[in-house]
């Protein structure tokens, strides 16, 4: 059946089922189609943050992989204006093929075409709404690797044909005290790659020149993506505390960031712990860089390492022993929050006080950060433990990490 001839629901659960090879390459009449209750017409429904009008079309798939018509592939310099994706419609929705127009290439934007896309949790909260920020349609995505194939006139830095990696943030105001100083993931401009744009589970995307870093040679492209968001969260706490080879740095939860925070903390040189919640993960775990390992749902699993860990890095979501957690900290240690809590913690004045201990958090990195941490994985050959999901399977790699199956980073690839 022609794929304009579907509802977009029924295209994309003929997309799930993997009946894509009855797809068709896209043209004038899969153009018209439109989605369930979209309004479909040359009118702008919103315009968003990152400039961008959207219409709604389908987008064409060959064998799972997003096409487009010989007639839009122009010269590699010249920036495609309309761009295919995966979008939901609505809070925790299924996503469905969704076509936008993008306009014209701002001065500082670059354009990339999109190889491969990591899944990162945070994908899946801003699918759920669960942090009030998202808005619909939504393009998810922001583990990106791909090829710049456009430089706005003022992009510095790359070049057309260069393989780039984004990450959460896709520009930022590059002008203030923060920015200046390097610390461009805290400005207060700083807008997210998800955040009222449109993200990586797409053909192509656009960001500012700053945010789409250079992959170093030695890189597997199709592992590379989930370093750009969730290695980087975690490396991060190594270049803000200061943590020596020497330290002892216990990371919490062995998910998509965790496991790359094992990693390392190996080779930065620690004794390194991991805490976790999954029997299974025991063994993996210690591969992946632990010389311990302490199942957290066991009775007394924190007793035996009482004030021995220098960094602890807390990757899960969820309510965790925060006494607890300080009385394994060494004398002036830190507890390094990154995971996503939305409950507040519950801490104890005198589990800080006594032994004088921190409690921090931080968002991913910046642009040299990023940099630092592609080069540290492509000098001691580290790369996150990947399952490959063609693009057109965006759903059931997302159910996959909503059931705690992922390991232990889900990758799309186009
Ligand atoms: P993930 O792949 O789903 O891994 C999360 C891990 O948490 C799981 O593998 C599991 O590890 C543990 N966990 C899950 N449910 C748990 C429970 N009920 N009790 C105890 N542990 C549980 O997620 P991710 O992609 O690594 O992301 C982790 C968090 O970091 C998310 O909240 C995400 O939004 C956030 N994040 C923050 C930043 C930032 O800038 N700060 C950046 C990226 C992501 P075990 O099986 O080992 O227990
Ligand atoms: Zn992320």
């Amino acid at each position: 059946m022609e794929r304009a001839k579907l509802g977009a629901r029924e295209a994309c659960r003929q997309s799930r089922s993997g009946s894509d090879s009855t797809l068709v390459t896209p043209g004038a009449s899969i153009r018209n189609a439109t989605l369930p209750g979209q309004r479909h017409g040359p009118k702008p429904r919103h315009r968003p943050a990152g400039g961008f009008r959207f219409r709604i079309q389908t987008a064409g798939r060959v064998n799972g992989a997003i096409t487009q018509p010989d007639f839009l592939i122009a010269n590699p310099t010249t920036p495609m204006t309309t761009y295919h994706a995966y979008a939901a419609q609505s809070a925790g929705g299924l996503l469905e093929p969704f076509t936008y127009d993008v306009g014209d290439l701002a001065p500082e934007e670059v354009e990339v075409q999109v190889s491969h896309c990591g899944i990162c949790h945070s994908d899946l909260s801003m699918l759920d709404n669960e942090w009030g920020m998202s808005r619909f349609p939504l393009v998810l995505g922001h583990e990106v690797i791909g090829t710049v194939t456009a430089l706005g006139a003022q992009a510095k830095g790359l070049k057309v044909g260069q393989k780039v990696g984004v990450g959460w943030s896709a520009s930022s105001c590059l002008a203030c005290h923060e920015c200046l100083s390097g610390h461009h993931q805290l400005c207060s401009s700083n807008q997210g790659t998800i955040v009222g744009r449109h993200g990586g589970f797409a053909d192509r995307i656009r960001v500012q020149w700053a945010w789409a870093r250079p992959l170093p040679e030695g890189l597997d492209p199709a592992k590379a993506g989930p370093l750009l968001c969730g290695g980087i969260t975690v490396f991060s706490p190594f270049l803000v505390h200061g943590i020596s080879s020497t330290a002892r740095v216990g990371i919490i939860g062995i998910g998509g960031l965790g496991h790359m925070a094992l990693q390392f903390a190996r080779h930065w040189g620690c004794e390194v712990h991991a805490f976790t919640t999954s029997e299974s993960k025991e063994a993996e775990a210690r591969q992946l860089g632990a010389h311990y390992v302490h199942n957290t749902k066991r009775d007394g699993a924190l007793k035996g390492i009482a004030g021995r860990l220098n960094l602890i890095i807390s990757t899960i979501n969820v309510p965790q022993d925060i006494p607890g957690l300080l009385d394994t900290l060494a004398p002036r240690g830190v507890l390094h929050v990154v995971g996503a809590v939305l409950k507040p913690l519950e801490v104890p004045a005198f589990g800080l006080i006594t032994g004088q201990k921190s409690l921090a958090g931080s968002p991913t990195g910046s642009p040299t950060a990023i940099d630092l941490l592609l080069e540290f994985c492509a000098r001691h050959h580290i790369a996150p433990t990947t399952e490959l999901f063609p693009m057109s399977k965006v759903n059931d790699a997302l159910e996959h990490l909503r059931a705690g199956k992922a390991r232990y980073r889900l990758v799309l690839q186009n």
